[in-house]
C-alpha cells in the first residue's frame, strides 16, 4: 500500500445530526430539524463508505446529546473531521439558504481549555502546563483547516442548491464547537420554517442533494506533505490529515 492510500484508510470522519431526543430543533413541515439532520447525515455517511472513507455517527438514533458531548465523542476517537448537520429557523420565517460556521477564537481559547479539564484528557509523559499549550497550537492549526474546509463546504452547497442561497461562511460565538481537536464545522443546510425551503428540506431528494454536497466538500486532493500544492485558500502552511487522493462521492 503507498503512502497516499494509507493516509485515506486511516481518516475518520465524524458526522454529525444536530440535535435529536427531547431537543428536537427547529420545527419545519410536518418534521423536526432532528429527523432532516439525521436523514442527511445518514446519507452523507453512505457517500463517504462509499469512498471509503471511515465514517462514524455522533447519533444513528433519536436520543439526546449535548454539542459538548458530540464533540468529546469526535476528540475520544481522534477524528480527523467533525461536521455538525443543522437546519435553520428564524423569527419572521422569511430567511432561506445556507451557511457553514467555523470554529472561533473564543471556543479555543475558553472552552478548548474547559473540555480538557472537564474530562481528564491528560498528555502522558507532558508537563500538565506544556500540555496546554500544544492544545492551542493543535487548535490553532485545526481552526484555519476549519475555515478551510468551511469555505470549500460552502462552495459546494451553491454548486448544489444555487447561488441565491448562498449566505457565507460564518464565525460567532453562538457556533462555537466547543473544544474540537480536528478541523470542524457546522452547516446550517437551510431554514425549516420558510414556507417553500421548508417543504424542500423534508423531501428525499433535497436530503440527497444536500448530503452530495456536504460529502464532495471533503479536502481531498493535492494538498499535504505527500501531495503537489494546489489549496485554494493559501493555508498551505498547515498539512496532517490531507489526502492527495482524488475521489468522488
Ligand atoms: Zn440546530
Amino acid at each position: 500500500m503507498n503512502l497516499a492510500l494509507l493516509a485515506m484508510a486511516s481518516q475518520l470522519v465524524v458526522i454529525d445530526p444536530g440535535h435529536g431526543g427531547t431537543n428536537a430543533g427547529a420545527k419545519g413541515p410536518g418534521l423536526h430539524e432532528k429527523e432532516v439532520t439525521l436523514a442527511i447525515a445518514t446519507r452523507v455517511a453512505e457517500r463517504l463508505a462509499k469512498a471509503n472513507i471511515t465514517v462514524e455517527l455522533t447519533r444513528t438514533d433519536d436520543r439526546t446529546m449535548t454539542l459538548r458531548q458530540r464533540v468529546a465523542a469526535a476528540n475520544a476517537r481522534k477524528a480527523d473531521l467533525f461536521i455538525s448537520i443543522h437546519a435553520n429557523a428564524s423569527p419572521t420565517r422569511t430567511q432561506r439558504g445556507y451557511e457553514t460556521f467555523v470554529l472561533s477564537a473564543r471556543g479555543v481559547d475558553v472552552d478548548g481549555r474547559a473540555l480538557r479539564t472537564d474530562t481528564q484528557e491528560a498528555r502522558p509523559g507532558i508537563d500538565p502546563d506544556i500540555a496546554l499549550v500544544l492544545d492551542d497550537v493543535e487548535r490553532g492549526a485545526a481552526q484555519w483547516e476549519s475555515a478551510d474546509l468551511a469555505a470549500r463546504m460552502q462552495r459546494s452547497l451553491k454548486e448544489q442548491r444555487g447561488a441565491e442561497g448562498d449566505r457565507g461562511v460564518r464565525q460567532d460565538a453562538h457556533h462555537v464547537l466547543l473544544g474540537a481537536t480536528m478541523p470542524a464545522v457546522l452547516v446550517e443546510v437551510g431554514f425549516l420554517d420558510h414556507p417553500i425551503e421548508g417543504k424542500e428540506l423534508a423531501l428525499p431528494e433535497t436530503q440527497d442533494q444536500l448530503a452530495a454536497a456536504i460529502a464532495s466538500a471533503q479536502p481531498v486532493g493535492g494538498r499535504g506533505p505527500m501531495g503537489a500544492g494546489g489549496g485554494e485558500s493559501g493555508f498551505q502552511m498547515f498539512v496532517g490529515w490531507y489526502c492527495p487522493v482524488s475521489i468522488s462521492v
